[in-house]
């Protein structure tokens, strides 16, 4: 089992979102278990769009770098359409958890190094997944949250996500 975050800022970002959960799905290796609402979140350093952020869990038989890769080729097949140099992201995805495993390696550090540091990670990771105990700090995610402020991630409403309005 492995929680993931999934980001945007550039583009029609909750189609971005949707179609990454799609792909997803259609990985072999991958089933998606769960996911969450997705949240605007006040992007941290210079100006650029507001992200969308959220969360998925996934059953995956897949190892850690292998689950790496296939991210990377999806991250990849979204932004391939709009890639802008220095710009924001169309799609990010990273690898949160992944069992109670703790691993350090050039390419892959695991549980993700910033999760227990970011709000716009620990608030849709809460919604599916409160009680998971991050190998690191020996904290649930829902404990975590409480650590951190929440003040700039704010739930995505259905409706307004259906216009696609700002
Ligand atoms: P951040 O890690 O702070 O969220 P980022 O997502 O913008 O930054 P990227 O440019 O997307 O960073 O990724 C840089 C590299 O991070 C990737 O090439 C990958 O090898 C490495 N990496 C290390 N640990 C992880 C992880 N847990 N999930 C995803 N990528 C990881
Ligand atoms: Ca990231
Ligand atoms: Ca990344």
């Amino acid at each position: 089992m492995s929680a993931i975050a999934l980001g945007s800022n550039l583009g029609n970002s909750l189609e971005t979102l949707e179609g990454a959960l799609d792909a997803l799905g259609q990985t072999s290796g991958i089933e998606v278990q769960s996911f969450s609402s997705w949240y605007k979140t006040a992007p941290i350093g210079p100006a650029q769009p507001d992200y969308l952020n959220g969360c998925a869990i996934l059953a995956v038989t897949l190892s850690p770098n292998a689950l790496l890769t296939a991210l990377q080729a999806i991250e990849n097949q979204f932004g391939r359409v709009r890639q802008e140099r220095w710009g924001p992201r169309t799609l990010d995805l990273d690898i949160l958890l992944f069992d109670d495993l703790v691993m350090n390696t050039p390419d892959l550090t695991i549980p993700h190094p910033l999760m227990s540091k970011r709000a716009f990670v620990l608030v849709p990771l809460s919604e599916i997944a409160p009680d998971w105990i991050d190998p690191v700090s020996e904290h649930k995610i829902s404990q975590l949250k409480q650590t951190v402020d929440c003040s700039d991630v704010e739930q995505l409403r259905q409706e307004s996500a259906n216009k696609n309005e700002g």
